[in-house]
């Protein structure tokens, strides 16, 4: 089986599109990178839609171990949104 040139073309075309349509892809995940809301009393809105979690530093999450006095900033590394899931390092 032969190809001519424009079907050579083609397909390098398809595989050098790959990599760049994953490219734009993680950027359309980055781009959802929304932030958590500060509320008062330095409570933060988890900014998962539609999760409503709000982290109370002056609760802090007793399922998780967390005691009251703890800042969102101190919590553990692998502190998950009790209610989403959303990882700690995704909230900021
Ligand atoms: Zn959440």
């Amino acid at each position: 089986m032969s190809w001519d040139a424009d079907t050579r073309r083609g397909l390098l075309g398809v595989l050098l599109g790959l990599p760049l349509a994953a490219a734009g892809f993680g950027h359309a995940l980055a781009g959802r990178g929304k932030v958590a809301r500060r509320l008062s009393n330095d409570r933060l809105l988890c900014p998962e839609n539609e999760c409503g979690y709000i982290y109370d530093p002056a609760k802090g999450d007793p399922e998780a171990g967390i005691t009251p006095g703890v800042r969102f900033e101190d919590l553990p590394e692998d502190w998950i949104c009790p209610v989403c899931g959303r990882p700690h390092h995704r909230w900021l």
